[in-house]
């Protein structure tokens, strides 16, 4: 069997694996970047109006025989851990007849992406996999693991071919709400792992003032008890981030106020998990109906409507801001700060640090405290080192990392195998 890491041996962002055996193929993850060649982030504006060809030859799309729209498709599958754009943002390139392996919560947060129009990758051939449950594609046997991340419902791949076991992380941590699956990976580790490729995102990374999502709940449960406005910054996708912020509503007595954006989201999920907070789960959550594009989109397809039972006004909002927590967007902020209703408020910055310097004029410009509340998505050195520790895997594969030469001293081992982005590698 062999390997080529399409790009993700030496950075974060952009994942791509080949797997091929002697007569099967397949992808996983097909992503964009999160850099570009001079590690500055990379701007997906860039490849709007870009040809295929000077992407390719700019080294943002990879050219894999088999995978092109005007190819004879050569791929038999597209595994998909999660749906972060760092793993799927390249999909629209690929040929649409390629089926796509992914879960159920996977797939419908990257159709709503593509509803709102923030990707472009509109799935066509999808086959939902059941976690835990084994399939077969060509050559290769594939179980896929849910594994704790701050995307949702998010997988790791046992993938078994040709006599040889391949575990892929994923993106993963031990520390979100669901640290069950990564304790359960201790407790009863996979054995004869031939290839761990591990994901190593914290490596050269801060851990931050706050460790686990419990630690973000307890921290937010703690600042709601003042008697002021908040907004919360946070991304309406991390749904482990929504129920934290939902908790500590409920038991600081606010009400979550969300945008129909976020409401949609949830409410699409309720299927995939009963402790998503819901629209109408009473006095703790309401929507207030920010006019901007996303809430015309859902008025225009008439999805608004359903949010109405729990629609908060302007005036609504004023006469109880103390007693709320607005889900930050640019529409509701400049509004109340035009009412002159801002003052006193607070914002809790609650998502990647990369967005902050969008938004910090506003909040400084009114001499609103900004208070960072953040846990990472990724697992931690320590929780990376008791995992391989406990699999003792033959071969681990640095993947979805910057500091892919420090794995033999964080993990005490000679058994890396660095690779190169395109190298292939006989396993
Ligand atoms: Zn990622
Ligand atoms: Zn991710």
């Amino acid at each position: 069997m062999k390997l080529v890491i399409h790009r993700g041996t030496h950075e974060i962002g952009g994942t791509c694996i080949e797997l091929q055996s002697h007569s099967s193929r397949i992808l996983i993850d097909f992503g964009l970047p999160l850099v570009d060649e001079n590690r500055e982030p990379f701007d997906s504006n860039r490849i709007k109006n870009e040809s295929k060809e000077v992407l390719i030859k700019t080294g943002v799309l990879h050219s894999i025989k088999g995978l092109d729209k005007d190819d004879q498709p050569g791929i038999n599958a597209i595994l998909l851990s999660h749906p972060h754009q760092d793993h799927y943002g390249l999909l629209s390139y690929i040929n649409p007849t390629i089926p796509i392996y992914l879960s159920e919560g996977c797939k419908k947060l990257i159709e709503i992406s593509y509803f709102f129009g923030q990707t472009s990758c509109d799935l066509k051939s999808t086959k939902a996999v059941k976690t835990w449950k084994k399939f077969k594609i060509g050559d290769f046997a594939i179980i896929p693991y849910l594994v704790d991340h701050s995307g949702f419902d998010a997988l790791a791949f046992l993938i078994k071919c040709e006599g040889k076991r391949i575990f892929y992380t994923g993106d993963f941590r031990g520390h979100g709400r669901k640290s069950i699956l990564y304790e359960n990976l201790l407790k009863r580790p996979l054995k004869d792992i031939d290839y761990l490729i591990l994901e190593g995102s914290m490596i050269g990374r801060d851990k931050g003032k706050y460790k686990t999502e419990q630690d973000i709940e307890k921290a937010l449960t703690k600042q709601f008890q003042a008697n002021n406005l908040f907004f919360i910054a946070c991304s309406s996708q991390n749904i482990d981030r929504i129920v934290s912020i939902y908790k500590a509503c409920k038991e600081s007595d606010r009400t979550f106020v969300l945008d129909p954006y976020t409401a949609y989201i949830l409410d699409h999920l309720k299927k995939i998990s009963l402790n998503i907070p819901q629209y109408n789960w009473g006095k703790n959550i309401k929507i207030f109906f920010a006019p901007n594009s996303y809430t015309k989109k859902l008025a225009d397809n008439k999805s608004l409507y359903k949010f109405k039972s729990a629609k908060i006004t302007y005036d609504e909002i004023i006469e109880t801001k103390n007693n709320l927590v607005i889900k930050d967007n640019y529409l509701t902020r400049n509004v109340l700060a035009k009412k002159k209703e801002i003052a006193g408020a607070k914002i809790i910055y609650s998502m990647w640090e990369g967005y902050l310097p969008d938004v910090k004029p506003f909040w400084e410009k009114y001499n609103i405290p900004i208070i960072k509340v953040h846990t990472s998505g990724h697992a931690y050195i320590e929780e990376l080192q008791k995992f391989v520790k406990a699999i003792k895997p033959k071969n681990i594969i640095p993947n979805h990392t910057f500091y892919p030469e420090n794995f033999p001293k964080i993990f005490q081992s000679n058994k890396i195998t660095q690779i190169k982005d395109r190298q292939i590698i006989n396993l």
